[in-house]
């Protein structure tokens, strides 16, 4: 099985991750994952009241050095994860630009002017749908804005929603919306992630679920990637194999890599 993760941080540019990227690369190899891609974090509207300072002149130097170290045992892709770009669409073109990259991923992790899903309070059902609605309509105004490659944890409020406040809320009364999301990003020519953080978390599973990937496969949605979201070395590849099962059963034939922002198909 040829193993991707597609979605991870280190401790030299994501303030939240713990492991270095040559910690990062070297349980890859162990994991046998051929291709590594690290997707730092790049919050343009900003990281608990600190404005975005990322230095991406600074992290290509950096994805060279590991990719010199490493390149002959392990894809190095040089990603990102692009969080809320149209808080801050002015920034986030800079960073959609820059020279080197091979894979953006565009997250959404708190709506705007409010923080992010992990640190709100989820008190009853009404609270999250209407959350919920907000996070929809932000998703659409990223898709319209475009730029990136895949949209990234698609469901992350329910991480919170479902596995810390225990509310059984969940997508099926958004199929009709959910269906026109995938089918404008189809339109639009992106893709999801398959995030396998959710499989180690308390909420127990992918994100999105395994009939959110199959309605987007319905609705004609082909690019996928497949992301651990590992902050540690310890996590990376986690979950992979079990999310490519997920992608099969989902009727997909192929999940998606990059290079230099180009996608291919790589058979399951
Ligand atoms: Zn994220
Ligand atoms: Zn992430």
């Amino acid at each position: 099985m040829y193993l991707v993760d597609y979605h991870t941080h280190s401790s030299y540019f994501s303030p939240d991750a713990a492991s270095t990227m040559e910690e990062m690369c070297e349980a890859a190899i162990a994991k046998g994952v051929r291709e590594l891609a690290f997707t730092e974090h790049c919050d343009v509207n900003g990281w608990n009241g600190i404005p975005c300072d990322f230095d991406e002149e600074l992290y290509i130097t950096a994805l060279d050095r590991v990719k010199e170290e490493y390149g002959d045992r392990l894809t190095v892709v040089y990603g990102l994860e692009l969080g809320q770009p149209t808080q801050n669409s002015g920034l986030a073109k800079r960073y959609l630009s820059s020279p080197g990259l091979d894979f953006i991923i565009g997250s959404l992790h708190n709506l705007r002017g409010m923080e992010d899903f992990y640190l709100l309070e989820y008190p009853d059902m009404d609270t999250c749908r209407a959350l919920m609605e907000r996070y929809f309509a932000e998703l659409r105004e990223m898709i319209g804005y475009g730029g990136f490659d895949v949209l990234g944890h698609i469901s992350y409020p329910l991480r919170y929603i479902r596995g810390r406040a225990g509310i059984e809320f969940d997508f099926s009364e958004y199929t009709a919306e959910l269906s026109d999301i995938f089918r404008l990003l189809a339109a639009s020519g992106l893709g999801i992630e398959l995030n396998t953080s959710g499989l180690r978390q308390p909420v127990g599973q992918t994100m999105p679920a395994p009939d959110i990937v199959r309605l987007y496969r319905e609705c004609g949605g082909e690019i996928i990637t497949l992301g651990s979201d590992a902050h540690t070395a310890g996590d990376v590849g986690a979950g992979i194999s079990e999310g490519i099962a997920v992608l099969k059963d989902a009727g997909f034939k192929y999940f998606t890599v990059y290079k230099g922002r180009k996608a291919s198909f790589v058979k399951i």
